[in-house]
């Protein structure tokens, strides 16, 4: 199996005919209140395309049901409007031609998607419990990340005759044994193999949720965004996607990886460290002071200094942002 078997791309109702408007996004999961690394990544791909006449769209990536509240989509809609970060498309509102823009009201894409790909004997069946698939890992594999050492895998590979009985099961899909290279804007080329460094992977859960690497790519690519800015702990996710990407006859973002903040112990933010909320933040500083603290850590000013989004997105440069894996925040 090769890279380069893809599939002709689908004519969505929802494909845009502004492919080459630049594009940002921010698809945050509303499972929590934005902390300063969330911040971090809003403001930095908000900047990216506002510098250049670019449009920004909201997403709303509510995959997981237990997790993704209502409540907390509004608090990022408004922490980010009183950040000054405005967007043209998406939100909770669905503004724009290429809703909707919450995951959970796109099944009926990805559903689609899926059956093409399944279609041509990319997929199989997984009856694997997390348990199972714990227990074929090396201890030092691949950062923590679980790499899929094919207990399911039909072998060999398509067509597959082997399927076990019953019918909770997760859709996976193969990947080759091939190097996916792109260019990350901030750390530059990037060179993985699928199967050594990510393993065959879930497309469909078998509770049916949605993976969440073929609803960022179908998203990405029917919402015609053209620069992904996000963390560098989804590097290795964008070899994954742009694979999908490939088979799915889409063409692939820019992608451009940040920097993760982390505490000053150290460890890398969560929802869970309260004091870098948005809640506690705006209690404390101006959102001209968590801008420049951000314009500070991104490298674009000598200083902390009270700034606004606009005037910051003016003195914007990509070359400027630190090609670090983490940053230290001190506010
Ligand atoms: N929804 C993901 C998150 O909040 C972001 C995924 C992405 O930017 O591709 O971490």
């Amino acid at each position: 199996m090769h890279v380069d078997m893809i599939l002709a791309p689908v004519s969505e109702q929802n494909s845009m005919s502004t492919q080459q408007t630049i594009k940002g996004r921010f698809a945050p999961s509303p499972s929590g209140r934005m902390h300063l690394g969330n911040v971090f990544t809003a403001l930095i791909s908000w900047m990216s395309v506002r510098s250049r006449g670019g449009k920004w769209l909201l997403r709303i990536e509510d995959l997981d049901p237990q997790r993704s509240k209502m409540e907390y989509a509004r608090m990022i809609e408004d922490d980010l409007s009183w950040l000054g970060l405005d967007w043209d498309e998406g939100g909770l509102d669905d503004l724009g031609p290429a809703g909707p823009y919450s995951q959970s009201r796109r099944g009926h894409i990805y559903e689609k998607a899926l059956a093409r790909l399944e279609a041509t004997g990319m997929t199989y069946p997984c009856y694997c419990t997390r348990a199972d698939i714990m227990a074929t890992q090396a201890p030092h594999e691949s950062d923590g990340r679980i790499v899929y050492h094919g207990i399911c895998r039909p072998a060999p590979v398509p067509p597959f005759d082997n399927k076990p009985s019953g019918n909770y099961r997760a859709t996976r899909l193969y990947v080759p044994s091939e190097c996916i290279t792109f260019d990350d804007r901030t750390y530059g080329r990037q060179s993985v193999n699928l199967a050594e460094h990510c393993g065959d992977f879930v497309l469909r859960r078998a509770d049916g949720a949605w993976a969440y690497q073929l609803a960022v790519v179908l998203d990405d690519a029917l919402m015609g965004v053209t620069e992904v800015v996000r963390g560098c702990d989804l590097l290795l996710s964008s070899a994954q996607q742009i694979y999908l990407y490939n088979l799915l006859g889409y063409d692939p973002p820019q992608f451009a990886h940040l920097p993760l903040i982390c505490n000053l112990d150290g460890q890398r933010l969560s929802k869970r460290d309260q004091s870098m909320s948005m809640a506690e933040l705006r209690k404390h500083h101006s959102a001209e002071e968590i801008v420049g603290l951000i314009g500070y850590l991104a490298n674009i000013l000598p200083e902390p200094a009270p700034i606004s989004a606009t005037q910051l997105a003016a003195a914007f440069d990509w070359d400027k942002v630190p090609a670090v894996k983490s940053l230290a925040y001190d506010i």
